[in-house]
């Protein structure tokens, strides 16, 4: 591992994974050809996990989590930038390192059921990452019962026949966990893990991951909208915001005080009381997001901003302030 700190929960320890700068965009096409612009769904991201940590990626759709989360477990190529992984760069990574690091690397997506084969049981659907990664087949039975067990599926001889039409949501979401798990991975991305279940099984599925991430000591990146659930899942919260990281705090910090107008307004929006708004799953600040195409010069926050401040905030980019011990955010009210 690499010998850099990283602070978190008044701790430190080492740096697992580093990513600097890093910007995943994407080339549009006009008539197959022509280069029309691009989308800038990442756009100059930086951060350092440690070891074991857990923390939450949060922001309003299309803000650019999921890409970061995709382009981390090796599926979209970056622009630029690095991102290193437990001492390796990824971006060098070919063949068989890059297979190691997949497997490394587990990934829960956001639907359960489009993530799942529909035409394999839930025994091959385990086997497959086995066998992909050259996993003796006498390992097979054993890696796969535990997998199940470690969800919560068990017996595991009820569900290792079903396919996954015959599982109910929350069902296929452990089976999408224990596949991410079979490996015995050491660190675990979860891209929306709860956005597609009945809120009945949210809390069972966190309540899960959480202690999967703890009993393990995985270091967990939990991808989500909902700034709700993060005080209970994660140590650190990063909010994005078209494509950047613009506040970053130990989770309780974040939460008691928020320092940039965007994470103020979405704490706002929950705890709005209003009963018109219950049915709301995303709060969101007035306004639109913008467009990772032509977004906004300077702060992208700025014509959303109820401290918009002409001439500043339109004009130069914020820098990473440090109002509170730990605590960074992107706005020029703190400078
Ligand atoms: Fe608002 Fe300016 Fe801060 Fe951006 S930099 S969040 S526009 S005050």
């Amino acid at each position: 591992m690499s010998t850099r700190q990283v602070e978190h929960r008044g701790t430190s320890s080492e740096t697992y994974l580093s990513v600097n700068g890093l910007r995943t965009t994407f080339e549009l096409r006009q008539w197959g050809f022509l280069r029309a612009g691009e989308v800038r769904a990442v756009d100059g991201v930086s951060f350092e996990l440690a070891a074991g940590e857990s923390v939450a990626f949060v922001g309003e759709s299309g803000c650019g989590k999921s890409t970061l989360a995709r382009t981390l477990l090796g599926l979209h190529k970056p622009t630029a930038g690095s991102v290193v992984f437990d001492g390796q760069e990824l971006g060098t990574l070919k063949g068989a390192a890059l297979k190691a690091y997949r497997a490394r690397v587990g990934y829960v997506q956001q639907d359960p059921y489009g993530a799942l084969p529909p035409f394999m049981d839930v025994r091959r659907i385990l086997a497959e990452p086995l066998r992909i990664h050259g996993v003796p087949r006498a390992e097979h039975r054993r890696r796969i019962e535990a997998a199940l067990a470690e969800v919560r599926l068990s017996p595991a001889a009820e569900y290792l026949g079903k396919f996954p039409h015959m599982l109910s949501g929350g069902q296929q979401q452990r089976v999408v966990i224990a596949r991410a798990l079979v490996l015995a991975p050491t660190m675990l991305i979860a891209d929306e893990p709860v956005s597609m279940l009945d809120a009945s099984v949210r809390v069972e599925i966190l309540e899960l991951l959480a202690r999967i991430q703890r009993e393990r000591e995985l270091t967990l990146a939990f991808i989500t909208h909902d700034l709700s659930t993060v005080r209970h899942y994660a140590d650190r919260v990063f909010v994005m915001y078209a494509g950047r990281i613009i506040e970053s705090a130990p989770v309780e910090d974040l939460i008691d005080h928020p320092q940039h107008p965007y994470t103020q307004a979405l704490l706002t929006a929950l705890a709005d009381p209003d009963p018109a708004n219950a049915h709301r799953e995303r709060p969101i600040p007035a306004g639109e997001p913008p467009s990772l195409i032509e977004p906004p010069a300077a702060c992208r926050f700025h014509p959303r901003c109820p401290h918009f401040m002409p001439g500043t905030c339109d004009v130069h980019d914020p820098p990473e302030f440090e109002p509170r011990p730990a605590h960074h955010s992107a706005c020029w009210l703190h400078g």
